[in-house]
């Protein structure tokens, strides 16, 4: 059976984190993780974390399984985060929750329910995206597209090409958009931006749905859901794919949340039952950890204002390190305009470095960063940042 299968191609940003960890060179410096690191380059484990993992240590009593579904309050604190606690859309039971296993398995789920019960749909997605995007709904079998996203004139959005693209979306068909610090180009719409692209989708009677993975590391927790909640109009019928991955550092307790909102109570509980249908022939039900750190922490009002308190400090980190990063390669006479990368949102940047240039950056200066010219902009730190620009304007003036 084994003998003649081939090896897949290698995860491409996971890839290069082995090529890092076996590059000798001490002053190395990796762009291309997905994870948050603080000033000495750790992903630290959040203290308000520490605190709610001892009392649940304390407290647990079994390791029975959870529901299907996950926790009843876990749903309730997730959509309250999401939609704020006194929304129409909680008041009226719109809206169902289940806890998945990383924000991964909440757009898996969300895919597996497409195909089961609409089978004819096609999912538009952003170009570029995060690469795992095409991967999760192809695995499916779903119909995909794109709209454009990224101009490379201005390094902005190309507003007008992804409306224009809406525009011809057929109705049923699913728009995935990023809630907010889109991966890869940390570019975000503007909240007139948001609302026009929340006309273009009621009017076509698409279905949006939201992966919503880094909620908190742009502006602020409800400043972040602004996008989200213009397309929250009376009866809509959306998707939210929640991760708690980069918010509380939570990345190997796989915890995330799919939230489907639709036009009823009646509907909503309807779609539960074929969501459970779908989590249940695949994982069965959700490892319990992450969800209870969550749980935990939200309900509780001195962990929760450490927590966004941390959250802020990761928020206000990164954008130091945006602000620096244009300011060391100006001063380092970098003959290209990177000014843009303040207006970006969150861990990612599309830097406007070529494939090639990041080649040189990575075999001559030991340089990692993703092929695209995605880059962590966590990765960089007032001890590295030097180093880091020199080798850019080495590499961009040449
Ligand atoms: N969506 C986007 C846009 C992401 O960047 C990520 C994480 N890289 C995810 C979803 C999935 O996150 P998780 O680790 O929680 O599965």
């Amino acid at each position: 059976m084994f003998e003649s299968i081939d090896m897949a191609p290698p995860d491409a940003i996971l890839g290069l984190t082995e090529a890092f960890c076996n590059d000798l060179n001490p002053d190395k410096i990796n762009l291309s993780v997905g994870v948050y690191q603080d000033a000495h380059g750790r992903t630290p484990i959040l203290a308000c974390v520490k605190e709610a993992e001892k009392r649940i240590l304390h407290q647990e009593q079994t390791k029975a399984y959870k529901p299907i579904q996950g926790s009843a309050d876990y749903a309730v604190v997730v959509q309250a985060l999401l939609l704020g606690p006194d929304h129409e859309i909680i008041a009226n039971r719109r809206a169902v929750t289940a806890h998945t296993p990383g924000g991964t398995g909440a757009l898996r789920v969300a895919a597996d329910y497409l195909k089961k019960m609409h089978s004819k749909v096609t999912v538009w997605l952003s170009e570029p995206t995060w690469p795992n995007h095409p991967g999760i709904f192809q695995a499916t079998g779903l119909p995909i597209k794109t709209y454009p996203y990224f101009d490379g004139a201005t390094n902005g959005l190309a507003f007008d090409a992804m409306l224009a693209a809406l525009r011809r979306v057929r109705a049923g068909d699913v728009v995935v958009l990023h809630g907010g610090c889109h991966n890869p180009t940390g570019i975000d719409p503007s909240p007139d931006q948001w609302e026009r692209i929340a006309e273009v989708l009621a009017e076509r009677k698409a279905v949006p749905l939201v992966d919503f993975a880094y909620q908190g590391f742009a502006t602020g927790f409800r400043d972040d859901a602004a996008g989200l909640l213009r397309l929250c109009r009376p009866g809509c019928e959306l998707f939210v794919c929640s991760s708690f991955s980069k918010n509380f550092g939570l990345y190997n307790e796989r915890v995330g949340a799919l939230t489907v909102i639709a036009g009823s109570t009646e509907s909503a509980q309807k779609v539960l039952s074929q969501v459970k249908a779908c989590i249940r022939a695949n994982y069965s039900n959700p490892p319990a950890h992450g969800a209870a750190i969550v749980t935990t922490v939200l309900n509780d009002p001195g962990l929760r204002r450490q927590w966004e308190d941390e959250v802020k400090q990761m928020r206000d980190r990164i954008n130091r390190m945006r602000k620096l990063f244009v300011e060391t390669l100006t001063r380092k006479g970098v003959k290209a305009d990177m000014s843009f990368i303040t207006r970006q949102h969150g861990m990612f940047s599309f830097s406007g470095l070529t494939q090639s240039q990041v080649q040189t950056l990575r075999d001559e200066h030991s340089i990692y960063i993703v092929g695209t010219g995605r880059i962590n902009v966590a990765g960089m730190t007032e001890a590295n940042m030097d180093r880091l620009c020199q080798a850019i304007a080495a590499v961009v003036n040449s």
